[in-house]
């Protein structure tokens, strides 16, 4: 590692020694290590089936696209539940042990840091979680297991016992409606924090666009980790545009953590 990195991470870590309010806001980047594609990888479940083909609005009219998301949902739950929280996970423990973890605001849908012991109560799933089923009308919460067996035995428009809604995974499509209580507690704890650490988000989705402004015009200190440049990257006090595990470990190593 150069000077000029090593002399960021100390820079990172001073930032979250002072803190005491951190948020921290994850995206596909922290799971890559895991042996999860984000969407700009090649290879994987991603390229061979695009998930921005799977609109809501097709789910919902089309047997056809339901049959074809299931299976997907299938082959993508084997990747998700084979793969295990990787360094840049556990150093979010480490922060949350510190007592320093006000919140950690995820786009993952796979659980990783759930899995990793970040308390269930700090989690925001933004965009939901591939771990379970959900009635898209009564809103029923079921195990994944029972209903992907279903789904393997050829049930491919699997549909509530109680309602007969239709089910679908527990994740937000493309042109489903972001989750309401989940949105206000992310915006709420990025205005109350005093400083916001990104970790493999591109940044270009909203509302994953819009926290890190709105931490950094309530006056927290902004942390960037991500492999590539960000389009907020002139805006935080520190930048490190290289790999989550072996950075948020160098920067909880260099805290003592
Ligand atoms: P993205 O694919 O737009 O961006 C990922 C970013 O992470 C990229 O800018 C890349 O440079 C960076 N990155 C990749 N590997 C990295 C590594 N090892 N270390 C540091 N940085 C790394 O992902 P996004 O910003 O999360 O937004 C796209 C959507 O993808 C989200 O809605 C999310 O729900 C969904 N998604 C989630 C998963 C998952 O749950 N693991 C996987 C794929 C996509
Ligand atoms: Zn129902």
């Amino acid at each position: 590692m150069s000077e000029a990195v090593q002399a960021k991470i100390a820079a990172a870590a001073d930032l979250i020694e002072a803190a005491k309010r951190v948020v921290v806001f994850t995206g596909a980047g922290i799971s890559t290590e895991s042996g999860i594609p984000d969407f700009r990888s090649p290879g994987g479940i991603w390229s061979k089936f695009d998930p921005r083909e799977f609109t809501f609005q097709r789910f919902i009219e089309s047997e056809e696209a339901r049959a074809t998301t299931w299976k997907m949902g299938l082959e993508m739950i084997k990747m998700l539940t084979a793969a295990k929280p990787n360094p840049a996970h556990h150093a979010v423990v480490a922060l949350e042990k510190a007592g320093k973890l006000a919140c950690l605001i995820t786009q993952n849908i796979d659980g990783l840091h759930q899995r990793a012991g970040t308390s269930e109560d700090l989690v925001v799933e933004l965009h939901g979680t591939a771990l379970y089923i959900k009635c898209l009308d009564c809103g029923k919460r079921y195990e994944r297991e029972p209903i992907d067996k279903r789904v393997a035995d050829g049930d491919l428009s699997p549909r509530c016992d109680d309602c007969n809604g239709l089910l679908k995974s527990a994740t937000i499509s493309f042109g489903q409606s972001m989750p309401q209580a989940e949105m206000e507690r992310s915006y709420q704890q990025s205005e109350n924090c005093d400083l916001f650490i990104v970790i493999g988000s591109s940044l270009v989705v909203q509302p994953a666009a819009s926290m890190p402004l709105i931490a950094k015009r309530n006056g927290a200190a902004l942390i960037i980790i991500n492999r590539d440049p960000t389009q907020f990257d002139r805006l935080a006090d520190v930048v490190i545009n290289a790999s989550a595990g072996e950075t948020m470990d160098r920067i909880v190593s260099e805290l003592g953590l």
